[in-house]
């Protein structure tokens, strides 16, 4: 099978753990090129500037956008206008409106753009919907608490305006609950903790409609935690792992200890669409996040350094 020529663009720390060995695996795709002001992958031809790739490397039809959300609507707009196929990382851009344009965009050119969520690729992520789906909730509460030093080292980035800050982890939570909840639920209150010295919260504390919580925090040391557990009329369903281990009623049920399966089934994804010229773009987990920022009552914590 031919494989399709792919290039990577923002080569940094998810594009090296997860895109890189992704692609390398897949028989779907041919990492062609690189895209990145310094990071380079070993054996790719390497651009610094995403102008000079458009125009030097009309063979590769697909592009995909591993930098911050913040910058990346300028380079998903201009490979959509040089009629390119555009794969986002989450969350899918700074801000709502922005991803409707290149949608519309998208539309309007015949191309792909694929609002990805890598956890709700996730192992246990379509049994839970399975087993969810003649159920009637009860009660679910989501613990996403996770050391930012860790999964963020150094990158500032995420305490900057459009950063997203506790939500850039926690919007991964509200992809699993957007997924599996059989019928949506809606926020109604928030309590967002911003450090004295940042502009994006630390940490925040949400309540939706349908009795359903969610506690997130990037402050955790030691063990982490990405737990959503769920009370119904039939029993208690507990996503584990960030969504790739299911329980029932305390005992497993299925899925698969690893994060690893994530970025596969996303690439997978992608070539389909491509293949069957369609896009998936899904805001509902982002509009969650914007609602939070636009409802939440701002406390004020100690002043965080990486
Ligand atoms: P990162 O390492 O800080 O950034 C990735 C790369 O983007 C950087 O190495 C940089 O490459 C480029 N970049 C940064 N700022 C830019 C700018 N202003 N303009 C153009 N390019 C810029 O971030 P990351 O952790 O890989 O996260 C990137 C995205 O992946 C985020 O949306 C995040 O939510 C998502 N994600 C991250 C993780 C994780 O564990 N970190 C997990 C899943 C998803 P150059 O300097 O070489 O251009």
């Amino acid at each position: 099978m031919t494989r399709t020529k792919v290039a990577l663009v923002g080569i940094g720390k998810i594009a090296l753990d997860q895109h890189v060995p992704a692609l390398n695996a897949s028989s779907d795709w041919e990492l062609a090129a690189t895209v990145s002001r310094s990071g380079k992958v070993d054996g790719i031809p390497a651009f610094t500037d995403f102008a000079t790739f458009l125009a030097e490397r009309p063979d590769i039809p697909v592009v995909s956008l591993c930098m911050p959300p913040v910058p990346r609507y300028a380079y998903a707009e201009a490979a959509l206008a040089a009629g390119r196929h555009v794969m986002l990382e989450k969350p899918p851009g700074a801000t709502l409106a922005e991803v409707h344009a290149l949608e519309a965009m998208a539309i309007s050119k015949g191309l792909t753009l694929y609002a990805t969520w890598h956890s709700r690729m996730a192992h246990a992520v379509a049994p839970a919907k399975a087993w969810l789906a003649d159920k009637t909730i009860r009660q679910a509460h989501i613990t996403w608490r996770e050391d930012v030093r860790k999964w963020h080292p150094g990158q500032d980035w995420v305490f900057q305006p459009g950063g997203m800050g506790v939500f850039d982890p926690g919007i991964n939570a509200l992809s699993i609950l957007t997924e599996i909840l059989p019928r949506p639920v809606h926020l109604t209150r928030a309590t967002l903790e911003f450090p004295s010295n940042r502009q994006t919260p630390i940490a925040a504390q949400l309540t939706f409609s349908g009795n359903v919580t969610a506690d997130f925090d990037w402050r955790q040391e030691g063990p982490q935690t990405w737990d959503i557990d769920i009370q119904t009329d039939r029993g208690h369903l507990a996503l584990r792992m960030g969504g790739n281990v299911l329980e029932i009623d305390g005992k497993p049920s299925a899925g698969e200890n690893t994060i690893m399966g994530e970025y596969p089934a996303l690439y997978a994804r992608m070539a389909d669409l491509v293949r069957t010229g369609t896009s998936d773009v899904d805001l509902s987990p982002m509009v969650h996040v914007a609602d939070a920022l636009t409802l939440g009552e701002r406390l004020t914590t100690d002043a965080f350094d990486f």
